[in-house]
């Protein structure tokens, strides 16, 4: 079933496609593979509700420090 048959921003067609999304909890950073619709005309991405809501999951667990399931790759640096 597909949830967005156009976006809801342009009017424009959106495809099924992965993406990646960058969460952020607190000071901590996380970056996830999902499949989102995204819209060819204007680049929104439309995350459907159970994405999102892994979303906030993801940035609770962030903002709390509890980040023992996720894979430390790298470090994240802020540029002035
Ligand atoms: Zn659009």
């Amino acid at each position: 079933m597909r949830l967005f048959e156009k976006c809801p921003i342009c009017g424009g067609n959106v495809a099924e496609k992965e993406v990646e999304k960058v969460l952020k909890g607190g000071t901590n950073t996380a970056i996830i593979r999902v499949t989102a619709e995204v819209c060819l005309h204007c680049g929104e991405r439309l995350y459907k509700p159970d994405t999102i809501s892994r979303f906030d999951g993801i940035r609770k667990k962030l903002s709390q420090e509890d980040v023992n399931e996720f894979e430390l790759v790298g470090k994240t640096f802020h540029v002035a």
